[in-house]
C-alpha cells in the first residue's frame, strides 16, 4: 500500500534486518529514479541461503542494518528518462551485483569478482523487500510476459548453478557429483544437466530434495544419514571416478568429503558460503592435484544463459517454490526456511499482486 504525503511524495513499507534475528517493518519515502535508473514495485522476492546466514550472524561479508532481499520479480513502474529498452509494466528481475567497471577484473569479463563489489540487498545497497526499488537499467532483465512470478524471481539463484558450472570448465559428459541439495544444488544440477552432464550423484540427507533431484534427471541420489557416500560413489562411477564434484553447502564435513571422493585430478567447486576459514586437507589437493575452485555469484552471460534455459525447458521452475509469505511474516518465512524438516527449498515473500 502506498500513502500519499502532503507534499506530494510516496511513502512506502520496507522491512530492515535492524539486528541478527531483529526485523523491523519500516516506512519510508519511495526512492526517486535516476535518468539511467528504473524503478521497481517489488512482487516477490526470494528469501536466499545468504539472507539467512545474514540473519543469523554467521555471513562473513553481510552484515545489519540490512533491506535484505537480492531475488526480485516485478514490474517496471518509472523508467528514466536516459533508458531504452524498458518500458513501464515490464515483468522484470535484476542482476544484483553492483560494480566499478575499472578495476582488472571489470575490465577483463569477471566483474562478479570487481574489487569495489557491491550487491544489491546483501552489501552497500538496499534491496528487495521494499514495495520499490529503484536500480540502475543495466541490471534489470526483462522477461517473457507468460513467466510465472516464481518463475521469474528463480532466475538469481538459477543463475549461481549456471556460473558455477561455467566455473568447472565444464564438458558434456562430465561425471558430476553435488553434494548439497537445496536450492544452489537443484540450479547447479539443472545447470550441469542442461549442459550435456553425463552421471549427475546428488548427496543430501533431506529425502524430498532427493526426490526433486531425481525428477529433474539426477542419475543417482545418495542419503549420507542412511547410505554409505563412498561404496555408492564406486558403484556409479566405477574405477574412473567423478570428474567434478561440486560442494553446495561449504562446511568443513561437506568440504572433507568432497575432497575425498574426488579421484586424482578431479576439480573441486565451492558453491556454497563457508563461514570464515576451514581446514582444507591440502596433501591430497597437492598430492592428486585436485583443483579447487571458488565460485560467486554470475554474470550478464549466465543471466542470459538462465533466461534462455527457463523460457526452453532445459531448466524448470516446478517444485523449487516450496513456501509463501506476506512480508509482514518474514520470521515466519525465515524460519520456515531454517528448519529442514519442513521440507522448504525456496521461500517467497509475497510483497503485492500483479
Ligand atoms: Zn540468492
Ligand atoms: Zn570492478
Amino acid at each position: 500500500m502506498v500513502v500519499f504525503l502532503l507534499n506530494g511524495g510516496l511513502i512506502m513499507k520496507y522491512m530492515e534486518l535492524t539486528a541478527v534475528k531483529r526485523f523491523e517493518l519500516k516506512e519510508g519515502p519511495v526512492p526517486s529514479v535516476g535518468s539511467d535508473e528504473v524503478r521497481i514495485r517489488v512482487l516477490r522476492v526470494g528469501v536466499c541461503g545468504s539472507d539467512m546466514h545474514a540473519y543469523e550472524g554467521t555471513h562473513p561479508f553481510v552484515h545489519p542494518p540490512m533491506v535484505l532481499g537480492h531475488e526480485v520479480a516485478g514490474v517496471l513502474d518509472v523508467v528514466g528518462s536516459g533508458v531504452r529498452g524498458l518500458a513501464k509494466g515490464d515483468l522484470v528481475t535484476i542482476e544484483p551485483n553492483l560494480v566499478c567497471g575499472e578495476c582488472y577484473n571489470c575490465r577483463t569479463g569477471r566483474y562478479n569478482i570487481c574489487e569495489k563489489l557491491r550487491v544489491i540487498g546483501c552489501v552497500g545497497y538496499n534491496g528487495g523487500q521494499a514495495e520499490y526499488l529503484v536500480v540502475p537499467a543495466e541490471k534489470v532483465f526483462k522477461l517473457p510476459v507468460n513467466w510465472t512470478l516464481d518463475k521469474a524471481v528463480l532466475v538469481e539463484p538459477m543463475a549461481v548453478g549456471v556460473h558455477a558450472v561455467r566455473q568447472a570448465h565444464f564438458y558434456p559428459g562430465m561425471g558430476v557429483v553435488i553434494i548439497g541439495a537445496g536450492m544452489i544444488g537443484q540450479a547447479t544440477l539443472q545447470a550441469a544437466l542442461a549442459t550435456g552432464a553425463g552421471t549427475v550423484m546428488v548427496s543430501d540427507p533431506v529425502e524430498n530434495r532427493l526426490n526433486l533431484a531425481r525428477k529433474v534427471g539426477a542419475t543417482a541420489l545418495v542419503n549420507p544419514s542412511r547410505d554409505d557416500v563412498y561404496h555408492k560413489l564406486g558403484d556409479v562411477f566405477g574405477q574412473r571416478g567423478p570428474d567434478v564434484v561440486f560442494d553446495c553447502v561449504g562446511n568443513e564435513k561437506t568440504l572433507d568429503t568432497a575432497i575425498n571422493l574426488a579421484r586424482k585430478g578431479t576439480r573441486v567447486i565451492m558453491v556454497g558460503v563457508p563461514f570464515g576459514k576451514i581446514p582444507v586437507n591440502m596433501a591430497f589437493i597437492q598430492d592428486r592435484e585436485i583443483e579447487l575452485i571458488g565460485t560467486l555469484m554470475y554474470t550478464e552471460v549466465d543471466y542470459r544463459t538462465t533466461i534462455q534455459y527457463l523460457s526452453d525447458g532445459r531448466m524448470k521452475a516446478e517444485g523449487l517454490v516450496t513456501h509463501h509469505y506476506p512480508l509482514e511474516k518474514v520470521d515466519e518465512a525465515f524460519q520456515t526456511a531454517l528448519n529442514l524438516s519442513l521440507g522448504s527449498l525456496k521461500v517467497l515473500l509475497d510483497i503485492a499482486e500483479q
